[in-house]
């Protein structure tokens, strides 16, 4: 007799969401895996998912309930690593996913960890101080049981900070009985934290488009800039390609769409941010933009750097760019993918392109076990050395195989993977 197993509510083909769009990644990586194909469904299931419910008091009394989440993605090459997002939109399907991304871009850079990632479906700007002080804290004492410095690292993503990590280190240093500064990273550098994290990731975003710039004989002395998203990955990135001599000629944020043909001032624009909020009525530019017409805008290199699936098949035919460098998570759809590729457009995968933050984590998370700290160049250095070092072992293996940069990505680091995977053995 055949058993029937429903499959879990997460893989209801009809909805899928961003995991839908990481599963078709791994159809296509899977044909170049050779023997280890025998594993891929390791990849294509996360190892744990955590749904906890996370109450808090409000400042007016009143009680309120958010949805929190946890998921391990894959844990074969070390413990569990990845931000915490608080966003009103996140959901479960979008957590696997980004935590599935992380067991990429860990085994792409080679830090010795595997995926997770975390959420909960919140609106941080409705939250007072102390109430987000609250959630965070409730937050961690509901995933207390599956994280910790060997098991799983948590880390800033959007809408979380450094602040929110001193709080989940005090929480769980609370439950513990003992400091546990490992059990985070991207905390603030009076306990623990590192020097250059707070930068890395709009550090290694600019590094990889160096990298891509010579591939694609793009000068970046000169070279048109666009960003979507303002925040801790666009706004280093914007300042880093300023410095080098580009031209940021347009950012996207969520409050609008600001356009300088010449540059924009982004030491200015970030002063203006600052104080209002967002990109919206910044005095120092030519035009204000309608948010759509920001794909067509003509540039050397397109940074978005905010949300994922914003650059779907539609987007892609008006995209009039050279290189792509992905500063968010999952922002390129796999249709999109296949148009970009027919444009002969470069793109440079998150998996890739925005791995200096977590390498910088690692850098943290060793510095914390040591308790002796770096100097901002060594930081630097080492995180320029790994994000150089990766891009060309990427784009060694997709010429040897006439692949996407995304798909050479994912050869490179799922190889790795499930190399683990097999010598480890299924337990029991
Ligand atoms: N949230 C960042 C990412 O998506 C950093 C994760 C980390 O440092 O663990 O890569």
């Amino acid at each position: 007799m055949t058993t029937q197993h429903a499959l879990p509510s997460y893989l209801n083909p009809d909805d899928l969401g961003p995991w839908g769009q990481y599963l078709k990644q791994i159809d296509r990586v899977t044909p170049h895996l050779g023997s280890l194909s025998r594993w891929v469904e390791t990849l294509k299931r996360p190892k744990r998912i955590l749904v906890v419910d996370v109450p808090i008091e409000r400042d007016d009394g009143s009680i309120a309930h958010y949805e929190g989440y946890r998921v391990q993605h894959n844990m074969s090459r070390g413990p569990g690593k990845g931000g915490v997002r608080f966003h009103q939109d996140v959901t479960l399907s979008e957590v696997m996913a980004l935590s599935a991304w992380m067991t990429v871009k860990n085994a792409a850079v080679n830090v010795p960890y595997g995926g997770a990632k975390g959420g909960i479906r919140v609106d941080p700007k409705t939250l007072s101080k102390g109430e987000l002080q609250r959630l965070t804290r409730r937050y961690t004492s509901e995933i207390a049981l599956i994280i910790g410095p060997t098991k799983d690292i948590p880390a800033p993503d959007v809408n979380t900070n450094e602040q929110v990590m001193a709080w989940m280190m005090d929480s769980y240093a609370m439950i513990e009985g003992n400091l546990s500064t490992g059990v985070v990273t991207g905390k603030p550098i009076s306990m623990g934290g590192s020097l250059g994290r707070r930068e890395a990731t709009g550090r290694g975003v600019f590094v990889a488009g160096q990298e891509a710039a010579a591939k694609r004989g793009v000068k970046i002395e000169g070279a048109r800039v666009a960003i979507q998203g303002f925040g801790n990955v666009g706004g280093v990135a914007a300042t880093m390609f300023a410095n080098a001599g580009a031209k940021v000629i347009a950012v996207q944020d969520h409050t609008g769409t600001v356009v300088h043909s010449g540059g924009l001032d982004v030491a200015q624009l970030h002063k203006h941010v600052a104080e209002v909020g967002g990109v919206k009525g910044f005095p120092g530019v030519e035009q204000f933009m309608e948010r759509d017409a920001f794909w067509g805008i003509e540039s050397d290199i397109l940074i978005p750097a905010a949300l994922e699936q914003q650059i779907t098949a539609a987007v892609a035919q008006q995209l009039r760019t050279k290189i792509i460098l992905e500063g968010a998570n999952g922002p390129t759809t796999p249709e999109a993918d296949d148009i970009l590729a027919d444009k002969d457009v470069l793109v440079v995968p998150d998996v890739l392109a925005n791995a200096g933050g977590v390498t910088v984590s690692y850098f943290e998370w060793v510095q914390d076990f040591s308790s002796f700290f770096w100097t901002e160049d060594e930081i630097n250095a080492r995180l320029t050395r790994i994000m150089q070092d990766a891009f060309k072992s990427v784009w060694d293996v997709a010429q040897d195989k006439n692949v996407t940069l995304r798909t050479a990505t994912f050869i490179l680091a799922c190889t790795r993977v499930l190399q683990a995977r097999e010598v480890r053995g299924l337990y029991p």
